[in-house]
């Protein structure tokens, strides 16, 4: 079964300023999604649990569906999501707080690429014949897991689901997910759409609810064979935790970042500076890898920093259903976000590093935090060693290289990375020394779900995307076969 639950949260009537003009959309939700309720203990995982199993068992529709059927019905799931474009990304900034525009020509249009990109992949994730030493005949299959969990955030809600549902159905796993608390909407929505498309009962089975209840609970079910984590690091090490205390569950972690973003001073300067602003304040800062470590050289700093200043006191802030707004609410006050994000910057202040925009709320309705700018940030400053998750930005000077390059790597972290230069030869020589899952050269959050994506060091374990996102959801069986050498 398909479980569609709604927990309706008191979040929304403060995540816009301008809240009520959208509860037309929202009444329109409440008429398609059916029940509303939390899930509230470990039972109800447990029943989504068996719900998966049974889906998973030997013989069942979704194990004897051939393989080109299990793309088909990514695809029309796809084509689902693509046909009601508009009502979910109206869903997902109601819920999230993030741009309209953002939503509709961003978020929607790359999970539609995503779960395409993966039914692609459904009937040509083979195995290999082995040239084995003897008279044996050896070749591997690529099988599923089993029953995945699925723990997702709340910062780009559609498109964390898009990459978990993706690689897991390609490969024929079932799923028991948790979306966060916070966003349960359009995931919800899409539980619609793949009952509507055909999906056998039970392959999929979505739940809102709390981390600590329902996420855990799943993370330590012993009939879970395979958990992926998107989220904090903190949440990261309790996964592996619960693995390591339960039935060892393969993890898979998508964890936090502190990403370097390096400007030489041969490099394009408005390119840069635009660049370096949206690799901060994309979706108001709430990205794993926002580029929150500005680097910049030293001959070109103060240009730089001056041009930057300016490019964030433009950014538009606002009513995210206006479609010229570039920077809506954070999703949500809670202490761990809108309020955590103001902390940070008084930190920053007491610490001396210098504030030139921004630093405080941008309005007394709504969780709306000034695009901010801080300038002469040293290494060792908190600002500028820990993952702030908002709209925050920290410009750095340096003058050579190698030593960009150590202190680019001297953080736990090891998400992502950039650099700016027309030098080749620079970029390669950064490139292949940052120590990160991906490393951009004159541009920032190009993604593809082609290209694989995840986490140096505390960062994360496993892929996502591409062909190297299909290894996190397959077993590797191998066969060997006694070849007679005589006709007996
Ligand atoms: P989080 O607590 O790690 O949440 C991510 C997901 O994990 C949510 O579904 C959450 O449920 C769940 N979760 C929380 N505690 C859990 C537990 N004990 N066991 C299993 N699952 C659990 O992140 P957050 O609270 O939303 O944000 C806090 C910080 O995490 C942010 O400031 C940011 O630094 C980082 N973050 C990173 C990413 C990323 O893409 N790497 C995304 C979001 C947040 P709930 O919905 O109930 O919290
Ligand atoms: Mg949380």
């Amino acid at each position: 079964c398909v479980l569609q639950v709604l927990w309706w949260g008191p979040r929304l009537a403060a995540s816009s300023t301008d809240f009520f003009s959208a509860i037309p959309q929202m009444s329109c939700a409440r008429k398609i999604l059916n029940v509303i309720f939390p899930t509230k203990s470990p039972t109800d995982v447990d029943r989504a649990v068996k719900a998966a199993r049974a889906a998973f068992r030997l013989g069942s529709p979704w194990r004897r569906m051939d393989a080109s059927d299990r793309g088909l019905l990514l695809t029309r799931l796809a084509d689902a999501i693509e046909r009601d474009a508009g009502y979910l990304a109206e869903l997902e900034t109601l819920d999230n707080g993030k741009p309209y525009a953002i939503s509709y020509c961003v978020d929607i249009p790359n999970v539609v690429k995503c779960l395409r990109y993966y039914a692609g992949w459904a009937d040509k994730w083979e195995g290999k014949t082995i040239p084995i030493d003897g008279d044996y005949f050896c070749y591997t299959r690529h099988e599923p897991i089993g029953v995945c969990g699925q723990i997702i955030p709340w910062n780009f809600p559609l498109l964390m689901q898009a990459w978990k549902l993706g690689p897991a159905l390609a490969t024929g796993n079932t799923i028991v997910m948790k979306v966060a608390e916070q966003t349960p909407l359009t995931a919800l929505y899409v539980a619609n759409l793949i009952k509507e498309v055909g999906f056998p009962e039970g392959v999929v089975n979505i739940l809102p609810g709390m981390g600590p209840s329902a996420g855990a609970a799943i993370a330590a079910h012993m009939d879970v064979d395979k958990l992926a984590f998107t989220g904090s690091t903190e949440v990261g090490h309790l996964i592996q935790q619960a693995s390591g205390s339960s039935n060892l569950k393969k993890v898979t972690l998508e964890l936090g970042g502190k990403s370097p973003n390096i400007i030489l001073s041969d490099a394009n300067m408005e390119e840069a500076v635009e660049q370096a602003h949206f690799a901060l304040f994309f979706n108001q800062g709430q990205c794993c890898c926002a580029g929150s470590r500005t680097y910049v050289q030293a001959d070109i700093y103060d240009e730089f920093v001056e041009r930057s200043v300016e490019r964030t006191k433009n950014r538009v802030t606002g009513d995210p259903f206006d479609l010229k707004t570039e920077h809506g609410p954070q999703v949500t006050w809670e202490t761990q976000l809108f309020k955590k994000i103001l902390n940070y910057i008084d930190i920053g202040k007491k610490e001396g590093a210098k504030m030139l925009c921004g630093g405080k709320a941008a309005s007394d309705k709504g969780y709306f935090i000034q695009p901010t700018v801080f300038g002469d940030v040293h290494d060792q400053m908190t600002i500028a060693r820990e993952e702030i998750f908002g709209p925050v930005m920290q410009i750095m000077k340096f003058k050579t290289l190698e030593e960009v390059l150590e202190r680019a790597n001297d953080t736990k972290y090891g998400l992502a990375a950039a650099v700016f230069t027309k030098d080749i030869d620079k970029a390669h020589y950064l490139s292949s020394g940052l120590r990160a899952g991906t490393v951009w050269i004159n541009c920032y959050d190009v993604f593809g779900a082609q290209a694989p994506f995840g986490g140096f060091k505390a960062s994360g374990n496993g892929r996502e995307l591409g062909e190297y996102g299909l290894d996190n959801y397959t077993e590797v069986k191998t066969v060997t076969i006694k070849v007679p050498q005589k006709n007996s």
